[in-house]
């Protein structure tokens, strides 16, 4: 069986949308997926580093919503595929407990002996990472796809998947 590798945070976890929830609450504006890291700094004269402070609070992670068509997607690839959650969550120690609950609510289905949250993802053995960063993305030793997210549209060198219902094309 080949194995998967799928991130969280903008993958499975709508992390951008988080932080736009945040953006409304804590100053007031409304900015688009694409101008959350220029919008911030011109519409709220705040600079888009100290949303990272929010990446340490308390609920950020576990408020995220389900990224649409992930679940059925998921549970389709483990008929097919060796499955794991793979999330960089050691440097945001609170994430840690967030995201395994996270889980156990909307993918239930996955057992957590194939959740694996660590520091760095270079060292992950599998066949294919399902990833929105770059560095995560470049370090892996298998056949990397790149998830779209506002950060990662310049990216050319990959396999790129849309949403989920491109996942499900790309690997069933
Ligand atoms: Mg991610």
């Amino acid at each position: 069986m080949q194995r998967i590798a799928i991130d969280m945070d903008d993958v499975l976890a709508d992390a951008t949308g988080r932080f736009i929830e945040y953006v409304y609450q804590r100053h007031g504006v409304t900015v688009a997926r694409d101008e959350l890291r220029t919008g911030l700094e011109q519409k709220a004269g705040v600079p888009y580093s100290q949303v990272r402070e929010w990446l340490y609070e308390d609920g950020f992670f576990r408020g995220m919503a389900v990224i649409p068509g992930s679940q059925d997607v998921v549970a389709r690839l483990m008929q097919k595929y060796e499955v794991f959650i793979v999330s960089a969550a050691i440097e945001f120690p609170q994430s840690l407990r967030e995201k395994v609950e996270w889980l156990a609510e909307h993918f239930p289905f996955i057992n957590w002996k194939h959740i694996v949250l660590c520091g760095h993802k270079y060292m992950i053995q599998a066949d294919y990472l399902i990833d929105d960063h770059e560095k995560n993305l470049a370090a892996f030793p298998g056949k990397p796809v790149v998830y779209t997210a506002p950060h990662n549209v310049h990216l050319t060198a990959y396999t790129r998947v849309n949403n989920w219902a491109e996942v499900a094309e790309l690997f069933l």
